[in-house]
């Protein structure tokens, strides 16, 4: 059954200002150099988009098709993304010692990781807004996920990475067809190569946060959550934070679900994990700022999390403090630990940033932050898989 036209978002808003930016042709940051979101009219929606409207509906992200920036269905470019399983590990959840304990799977996206979900809606976007080549600065996945959703869409795609990503990552963007650029740095230095690639050739640049539309994709896992758990949220969430847009994302959809009726004021606590040698999330939080200062010499296995600095800080530690929760750094020989016990206890053959997670729980039980009696969700953010080779660093 074709999909009708979609309402999409009214305007583009600056995150820090609150200025009004139009959403009709490309946009980036806002005038004062900060992470646009997008608004919709959820007044005009409210009445028919509820969560009864969305049984039987297409097994992935674009079921919530209302509150999603995509206009054209014939934009939409898709491998199947969103709608990963929500997993209950009753045997993790005694082993850490908490009521219940559920893995959202996201290693069963397209492309290995939930870089699939921010991808596919900013490629989609700059497609249905006429772009026809995209570049993105990565730590990995979300190179893989560009080039794939890149060669779905037809559009030529460049991806600058570092030297040391681990090589199924690089085989895949190799696979897919994208321009690749090694460069011996961090991410911070691959988004430099971008920036001058897209202002020398035009190329739509698809860093993190800084264009308006990764952030819809990824806050889909916020409205999954709520529908995979029967229309409720849990106690609390553990994701392991690099750039922050799961977070921020899952964050805004709270929001939008409250404006929408689906849930009232009440929020899971919500706690950033980070790696000890690449930490700048949760020295922010600890020190009670509002903005993290860049990490020097950033070191980890977890690609993911060798992020030294966000855009979206503010926006991280703000919805930690909102929340209740906060941040918590792992060493990479105990995230390699738990990649094993949550193996062994769920089945699922976990990314570095998974066990993270898993032993950051475990560390916020003790500080008394997460109780037995708490219902957590923990994020697996990619696959195992995509890792094989890359070893502990400390
Ligand atoms: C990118 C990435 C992260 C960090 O995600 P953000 O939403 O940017 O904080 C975590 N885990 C994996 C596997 C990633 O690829």
């Amino acid at each position: 059954m074709a999909m009708d036209r979609m309402p999409g978002a009214t305007h583009l808003e600056c995150t820090a200002s609150g200025t009004h930016y139009e959403s009709e042709t490309l946009q980036r940051l806002s005038d004062i150099g900060k992470p646009l979101y997008a608004r919709y009219d959820l007044e005009a929606i409210r009445d028919r988009f509820q969560p009864g409207v969305l049984a039987g509906r297409r097994a992935d992200l674009w079921r919530y098709r209302e509150v999603l920036p995509v206009r054209d269905p014939a934009a939409i470019v898709t491998l199947g993304e969103g709608w990963t399983p929500l997993v209950d590990t009753p045997r993790l959840a005694d082993r850490i010692g908490v009521r219940r304990v559920l893995v959202k799977d996201e290693g069963q996206n397209p492309t290995g990781s939930f870089k699939a979900r921010g991808l596919a809606m900013a490629v989609s976007r700059a497609k249905e807004l006429g772009a026809s080549a995209i570049a993105i600065p990565s730590a990995g996945n979300a190179g893989g996920a560009a080039a794939a959703y890149g060669a779905a869409a037809g559009m030529e795609v460049h991806v600058v990475v570092p030297t040391d990503t681990p090589a199924p990552i690089l085989a895949e963007i190799r696979a897919l067809g994208a321009h690749l650029q090694l460069l011996d740095g961090l991410i911070s230095d691959c988004g430099r190569v971008v920036k001058q690639g897209a202002e020398e050739h035009g190329w739509f640049d698809v860093s993190t946060l800084k264009e308006p539309y990764r952030v819809e994709g990824k806050k889909t896992m916020g409205y999954e959550l709520f529908e995979q758990l029967g229309g409720r949220l849990p106690d609390a969430i553990v994701y392991p934070t690099g750039g922050g847009t799961g977070l921020v994302g899952m964050w805004k959809a709270f929001g939008e679900m409250e404006a929408l009726g689906w849930i009232g004021s009440e929020r899971p606590r919500m706690y950033s994990v980070q790696a000890a040698g690449c930490a700048p999330m949760v020295r922010a939080f600890e020190a009670g700022e509002d903005h993290a200062t860049p990490w020097e010499g950033a070191y980890t296995y977890a690609s993911g999390l060798r992020v030294p600095g966000a855009v979206g800080d503010f926006l991280i530690l703000r919805a930690l403090r909102e929340s209740g929760g906060s941040a918590v750094a792992v060493t990479d020989s105990t995230m390699e630990e738990w990649v094993m016990h949550l193996g062994a206890d769920s089945g699922i053959f976990a990314a570095p940033e998974g066990g993270a997670v898993a032993a950051a729980t475990v560390e916020l039980l003790a500080r008394g932050e997460i109780r037995d009696s708490d219902e957590v969700v923990l994020f697996n953010t990619g696959s195992g898989l995509k890792y094989v080779g890359n070893v502990p660093l400390d």
